[in-house]
């Protein structure tokens, strides 16, 4: 079949698919269950497990089709990182056994993600981490030799105190060097060796966390890959975090952060300066090229997995952000300045509609959130453009030996 013919094929699923399961008359859990079963959860998903292992880039038309039928829509912003992050991963690493467990109540955002990543010691330097994952040791309890005990410490956890599991990195053999000793697992985050505390951030909430993992277990059937290649399965995560903060889906023009700006400017003439119009004028062209790259890049992905390219997208993302933001702030004058409040709320997303002095505090998190630009930009230089790499004089010794 051609890519016409499979076009086709695939719209004309969706409407069986909603002329047998009215929108208008079923309740939106049953929909979204019954639509996860038909395989049209998300077209790339494998068949049997939410999809039918076509390419992304037919997902517009089936999400056309389900729009044209007045379908309930995801919740996309309850999952994030289950979503953008854990999906990819276990497709690309899960056994069938972990696909049938995790998908379909990911999907349905039933069950919440987090990504147990960064630690106080590790965050551009992932490979570095500390938390230990030890194979409980046969002393003829319960679940010997298949359960790991977790123990350490995990920081900036996002939405930990809403998530059941986790995407565990974590060291399961400190005497081979720091990226060949990592395993990589998921973690129920209900039981009672995992603690989760807020950190309040800059906009007065606290969206992440410090996790704290005092024997906490993991059975060895939740592993994702092989022990010792934890790497390159965080890798997958990364790479598929990047474009998933920056590029998340199609965006029509003005539908990001620049719409917003561009309409604070027609609704408020009377704030407008000759020096304020030149920089929207550029940002706007600017938010509009990296909007088509986006586009490109998503095209690209349709053909495989994301590569080190989609650090281009997450790096321009944080920093028009950032900009938009900061023009924003200076256009509304004194009232740009004003906050709406600062009340500690355990948020489970962000939310860029609030106000201007929103979007001004929190972006400045992007720069940081999914590798910091400066990290991006040696991941352009090295894997895209291959440039000489950094002088690394870590990668061979022992982790144990490494200075910390
Ligand atoms: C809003 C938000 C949400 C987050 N959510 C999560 C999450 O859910 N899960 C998770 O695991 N982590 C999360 N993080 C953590 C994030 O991934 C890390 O903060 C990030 O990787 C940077 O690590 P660090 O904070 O330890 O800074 P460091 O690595 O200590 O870096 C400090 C500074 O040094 C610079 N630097 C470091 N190494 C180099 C180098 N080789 N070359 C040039 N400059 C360098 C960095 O760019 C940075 O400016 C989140 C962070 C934020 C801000």
């Amino acid at each position: 079949m051609n890519d016409s013919d499979r076009e086709q094929d695939l719209r004309g699923r969706v409407r069986a698919f909603c002329a047998e399961h009215d929108p208008a008359a079923t309740p939106r859990p049953a929909f979204l269950s019954a639509r996860f079963d038909a395989g049209l959860a998300a077209v790339h998903y494998p068949v049997g497990h939410g999809g039918l292992g076509l390419p992304r880039s037919l997902q517009p038309a089936a999400d056309e089709e389900f729009a044209r039928a007045g379908a309930p829509k995801l919740d996309e912003r309850r999952n994030v990182i289950g979503l953008g992050m854990a999906a990819p991963t276990i497709i690309a690493f899960g056994n069938g056994e972990q696909k049938d467990r995790w998908l379909k109540p990911l999907w349905l955002a039933d069950e919440i993600w987090c990504q147990l990543f960064s630690e106080p010691g590790a965050g551009s330097d992932l490979a570095a981490l500390a938390t230990r994952a030890v194979k409980a040791d046969g002393d003829g309890g319960e679940g010997d030799g298949d359960e790991w005990v977790v123990n350490g410490q995990k920081v900036w956890t996002s939405i930990a105190h809403q998530a059941r599991w986790g995407l565990l990195l974590a060291r399961t053999d400190p005497d081979v060097p720091k990226h060949a000793g990592l395993s990589y697992f998921v973690i129920d985050m209900h039981q009672p060796g995992v603690e989760v505390r807020p950190l309040r951030q800059l906009t007065g909430e606290a969206e992440f966390n410090e996790v704290f993992f005092t024997d906490a277990r993991v059975p060895d059937a939740n592993r994702l890959g092989p022990v010792g290649e934890g790497w390159k399965v965080a890798n997958a995560t990364l790479m598929n975090e990047r474009v998933s903060i920056g590029n998340s889906r199609s965006v029509a023009r003005e539908e990001s952060m620049i719409g917003l700006a561009a309409s604070a400017w027609r609704q408020q003439p009377e704030r407008r300066t000759h020096e304020l119009h030149q920089r929207l004028l550029a940002l706007w062209a600017e938010a509009e090229v990296a909007r088509l790259a986006g586009e490109r890049l998503r095209q690209q992905l349709a053909a495989g997995e994301p590569g080190p390219e989609g650090s281009a997208a997450k790096l321009t993302f944080a920093r028009l952000n950032q900009e938009i933001s900061g023009w924003e702030v200076e256009f509304g004058g004194p009232d740009g300045l004003s906050y709406d409040d600062w009340t500690m709320r355990r948020s489970g997303s962000s939310d860029y509609a609030r106000g201007p002095g929103y979007r001004y505090l929190r972006s400045k998190g992007n720069s940081i959130e999914g590798g910091t630009s400066e990290i991006l930009r040696n991941i352009i230089a090295e894997r895209v453009l291959r440039l000489p790499q950094e002088p690394r004089t870590d990668t061979t010794v022992p982790w144990k030996d490494l200075p910390r």
